[in-house]
């Protein structure tokens, strides 16, 4: 089975390490050169947009994926005519604008915060008096990270966001006084078949995730309900791959903040903490294959390193630590690679969990 993805980041490159097992070969499209699947498989270093580029990377291949939401359409599209595209172009472009992917929550009775389009600074001031402060602007495109995002505490915000979107389109949402970042993960084959992780609570500092762990305390009835809300939004799409959505938990409730069309950050605990990983789950949806099963084997949790890398052999004399670096030069706020701390136990966890967050200098992580 030849497999192209486009985008070779670290998605791309654990995707590559979870498909050799079951003898795949991998061939990526990126245009920035040395990315981190590179090290692993044939790169193209051309652009999305490039015909002979896709052409190259199109040659050979039963089917082809993608590791990042903000491919251009127009590509996924233009590979479509010629391969098998997997999650389908439809729903890429359902959810690459935060307003149409915010629709179709609504529209599949998905709970939602309030929200509306901004086309002019009067849609925006409307909209603030209607939500309240603080409100939360975003532009409806290319947003990752906390990245084109404003939260206005004041009338005084109103006008700057305003301006620092200069003419981006824009979507405004209520602000959700949340008590937990909870995200699922599901996935979907080309067969119909249908698998769900146990929903896991992310923390978040400077907009970027830090820690993920299966999430404790979880009301009965509460993973269903995603579960179910996933499940929607994949027939109504006709999905196939991994989909991730991240929600808020407020009151015991869930409400949809966004959605993504591929692997994501918040299940890297998989590889060591699940019967199958998010990786080789999105492989086997996209091959026609049967899926793995998504149950949680022990207990896990997530870190990611940002910006240094860390000392190797200080990390690996941690019990049950499990460090994956992505070949990536450091740099501030840079995924740099992460670590999985497997257990037996929620104590035993929670001990290896404070060694290794005290070899990384790190204190203020969250791991009851
Ligand atoms: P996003 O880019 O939509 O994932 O938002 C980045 C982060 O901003 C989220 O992880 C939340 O911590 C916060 N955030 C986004 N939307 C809202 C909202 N409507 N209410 C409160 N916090 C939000």
């Amino acid at each position: 089975m030849n497999v192209g993805v486009l985008g070779a980041g670290q998605l791309g490159r654990m995707l590559a390490l979870a498909g050799y097992p079951l003898g795949f070969r991998f061939r990526f499209l990126d245009p920035t050169p040395d990315a981190p699947a590179s090290h692993l498989a044939e790169q193209i270093a051309g652009g999305y947009e490039d015909p002979q580029a896709l052409h190259r990377f199109a040659e050979g291949l039963d089917l082809v994926t993608y590791e990042f939401e903000n491919v251009p359409v127009a590509a996924i599209r233009h590979l479509a005519r010629r391969l098998p595209v997997y999650p389908p172009p439809e729903a890429l472009e359902a959810l690459q604008d935060r307003l149409t992917e915010k629709e179709l929550f609504r529209r599949l009775g998905v709970p939602t915060a309030p929200f509306a389009a901004v086309d002019s600074l009067a849609d925006l001031e409307e909209a603030v008096t209607e939500f309240g402060l603080p409100t939360v602007v975003k532009t409806r495109r290319l947003g990752y990270d906390g990245k084109g995002q404003w939260i206005l505490r004041q009338g005084a915000d109103v006008r700057p966001a305003w301006e620092a979107a200069d003419g981006a389109a824009l979507i405004v949402e209520g602000f959700v006084p949340f008590e937990r970042e909870l995200s699922i993960l599901a996935v979907r084959s080309r067969a119909g078949e249908k698998a769900y992780y146990p929903l896991v609570e992310n923390h978040h500092r400077d907009g970027i995730l830090r820690l993920s762990r299966v999430a404790a305390g979880v009301r009965p009835g509460l993973q269903q309900e995603a579960e179910g809300y996933a499940d929607g939004v994949m027939d109504a799409l006709g999905y196939v791959g991994v989909l991730a959505i991240e929600f808020f938990e407020i009151g015991g409730s869930l409400i949809a903040n966004e959605m993504a069309p591929r692997v994501h950050n918040s299940g890297h605990w998989t590889i060591e903490g699940a019967e199958t990983s998010q990786f080789e789950n999105h492989l086997r949806a996209v091959a026609d294959l049967p899926l793995g099963g998504a149950a949680q084997r022990g207990q896990s949790a997530m870190i990611n390193l940002i910006g240094t890398l860390p000392d190797t052999a200080a990390i690996l004399r941690v019990p049950g630590a499990h460090l994956h670096l992505y070949g990536k030069t450091p740099r501030a706020g840079r995924k740099l690679g992460h670590v999985t701390v497997t257990a037996h136990d929620a104590d035993e966890l929670a001990d290896r969990l404070t060694r290794l967050t005290g070899e990384l200098g790190i204190n203020s992580y969250t791991h009851r």
